[in-house]
């Protein structure tokens, strides 16, 4: 018997769960499948980037990883001196101060995995399947343009192959097979995509000749800055990447000069073992010394720079994570990456199930997301060829890198990694026709266009409490209209938001009906002292609710609080108080329109492009 399904995720690593997680908040009938029996336990990914902390936030879980996680606070590089031996030579702040309010931070790929297990335990519609792989996918061309059909059938077999943490473990060898017709399918099965196979998808790139190993230990040094992150170039012995981790822990990259093989061929895994590693990495460190006794996990890998020439097909299956992008991990960018895919896809598939939107958003998802993955291989490139370079002894020595060079590369590479920066191109999605000149001075605190919403502190008007606008920002599948309403104590802004108020209540408009379906959400922030007026004051449309109810956190005040010192929102923002702006946030809270604060027609014309 076929069983239908709305979505079929194959692979609960970070992007599974990440989209399993939107599955989730939409409350779509949901089958994720993965061929290990149990989660990732120890090593692989474990570096959580500004705006990944921000994305789990979003969806309510981000405390308790921040909490648990070392947030990495500094950067040091140690390079040779005229004699050859390493010196510290200088210190950075590990993420650009005010990028984010959260900051680079570490723990391991398996807790990140269990918050989102424990998310999506709940709701009914999604289920997750071990110990599943897919053995058989057909797609009936014929059924494609029909919404409410299957086109999707994949015959799901209880599998041979239950990998424990990629080493072989418990298997189930039932082979019993059922199947599924599925109206969307993702394939986040990682680098060796059975999906991307089955779809004749090609990966685009190259091999690089680049091993290293990779160590998490409790170390034992006398190594200064062993709980910082450090880059430590020696002099010819290699590099080593130290990143300090919770629990105590350091993980070590570190260059395995020794295993190089021959261009173009790939490496003798059997040749890496924690004693040749770690043998490295004394070498490296040297004069200081570093041993353990306890070492949680290792591993070796030959760099390969990668990216899918293709990330969907007929915009019902897709790919995402791993299974379209590979590189070195140093960057700490392949799980965060991975999510920033399916965070960036699944609200759109969603919508178009619920008949929320239209199906032409789809194809948006490759258009933004290759174009990262793109940006993501450049950088890797650059970063690893000076990651890997030996040295310069002076400015003659071209075959050495120039550490100077590594450190501006390093600073630049940490507005790009920390996933803030991404900057999505003018689509259905992002509209340039509304007033996206109302930003911007600040490179990363304002408002953009295509770029993620920043969070910036406000006061609630309702009770004075201190508020991150980014927590009103939810994950929850809500369109916003933030409307920065300027002086509003002044005429010329008062009646602007009064006819975008009237317009937000008018019985047949299509902002009013976005908002009964609840679709949009209205939010408003005023530039005026917050005791000089009231709520009551604004539009009925930013406080009221569906049923009757009134909401007191959607009107805000960009004023001092009591306790919390004043945020200058509009500062920060670079909107102007006099004329304000108003900006319409896509689910994933990306700026898909800006414009002016009465420019109803703008908004319609955008919003009714995309929604139903
Ligand atoms: P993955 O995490 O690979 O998840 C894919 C999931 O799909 C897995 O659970 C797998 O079991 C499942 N799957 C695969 N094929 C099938 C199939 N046919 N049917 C059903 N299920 C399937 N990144 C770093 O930043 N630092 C590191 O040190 C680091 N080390 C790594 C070490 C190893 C051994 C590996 C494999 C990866 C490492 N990574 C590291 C990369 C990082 O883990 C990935 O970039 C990230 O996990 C990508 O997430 P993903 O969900 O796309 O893919």
């Amino acid at each position: 018997m076929v069983e239908n399904i709305d979505l079929l995720i194959v692979g609960a690593g970070p992007a599974g769960l990440m989209a399993a997680a939107w599955a989730a908040v939409y409350g779509i009938k949901t089958k994720v499948v993965d061929k290990r029996t149990t989660k990732i336990e120890k090593g692989h990914a474990d570096g959580l980037q500004s705006r990944t902390i921000e994305i789990l936030h979003s969806f309510g879980f981000g405390d308790g990883i921040y909490k648990e996680a070392n947030r990495l606070q500094e950067v040091c590089f140690w390079n040779p001196d005229e004699n050859g031996v390493i010196r510290r030579t200088d210190r950075i702040a590990d993420t650009i101060p005010k990028i984010s309010r959260f900051q680079q931070s570490v723990i391991h790929q398996g807790r990140i995995e269990q918050y989102f297990l424990e998310f999506v335990q709940h709701p009914p519609e999604v289920c997750i399947d071990r110990g599943v792989e897919p053995a058989g996918l057909e797609i009936d061309k014929s059924l494609i343009a029909n919404e409410d059909a299957y086109p999707i059938t994949v015959t799901l077999k209880r599998g041979k192959e239950a990998l424990v943490d990629g080493i072989g473990g418990a298997e189930d060898d039932s082979g019993e097979e059922s199947v599924v017709g599925c109206k969307y399918m993702i394939g986040c099965d990682g680098a060796h995509s059975w999906v991307r196979e089955k779809l004749g998808i090609m990966m685009e790139g190259a091999q690089t000749e680049s091993v290293w190993g990779v160590m998490d230990i409790l170390p034992i040094t006398d190594f200064p800055d062993i709980r910082s992150r450090c880059t430590i170039h020696s002099a010819s012995a290699g590099t080593i990447m130290v990143i300090p981790r919770e629990r105590g822990l350091v993980r070590l990259y570190i260059q395995l000069a020794h295993l190089t093989p021959a261009r173009g061929e790939r490496f003798d895994k059997s040749n890496g073992s924690p004693e040749t590693i770690f043998a490295a990495a004394k070498r490296i460190m040297a004069p200081y010394d570093i041993s353990y006794n306890y070492c949680e996990w290792w591993t070796v890998y030959q760099v390969g720079q990668r990216v899918a020439n293709a990330f969907a097909k007929y915009d019902r299956i897709f790919l995402a994570g791993d299974a379209v992008h590979t590189h070195s991990p140093k960057a700490g960018q392949g799980m965060n990456v991975s999510m920033h895919d399916s965070y960036n896809l699944v609200w759109k598939i969603a919508s178009v199930i619920k008949r929320k939107a239209r199906p032409l958003i789809l194809s948006t998802y490759a258009t933004e997301r290759r174009a990262v993955a793109l940006q993501l291989i450049e950088f890797d490139r650059r970063f690893s060829r000076m990651f890997s370079g030996r040295p310069a002894k002076d400015i003659a020595d071209e075959a050495g890198i120039s550490m100077e060079e590594f450190k501006r590369t390093f600073e630049k590479g940490n507005i790009f990694t920390s996933g803030i920066s991404v900057k999505y191109g003018t689509n259905v999605l992002v509209d340039s026709m509304g007033k996206p000149e109302v930003a911007f001075r600040m490179p990363f605190g304002g408002l953009q266009l295509g770029m993620r919403f920043p969070s910036s502190q406000v006061a609630c008007q309702a009770d004075a409490t201190p508020i991150q606008l980014g927590d009103a920002l939810k994950s929850d599948g809500l369109w916003r209209l933030i409307v920065f309403a300027g002086e509003v104590t002044q005429p010329l802004a008062k009646e602007r938001l009064d006819r975008l108020g009237d317009a937000l209540l008018q019985p047949h408009s299509f902002l009013r009906r976005l908002q009964q379906e609840v679709t949009l959400e209205p939010v408003l922030v005023h530039a005026s002292s917050r005791q000089s007026v009231e709520l009551f004051d604004f539009p009925k449309a930013f406080y009221s609710k569906k049923d009757g109810q009134y909401d007191y956190y959607r009107v805000f005040a960009d004023d001092a609080t009591y306790h919390h010192g004043h945020g200058n929102a509009y500062s920060n923002y670079g909107v102007d108080k006099e004329s304000g702006c108003a900006v319409l946030t896509r689910p994933d809270q990306y700026i898909g329109w800006m414009g002016e604060v009465d420019d109803v027609k703008g908004m319609e014309r955008y919003l009714s492009a995309i929604l139903r």
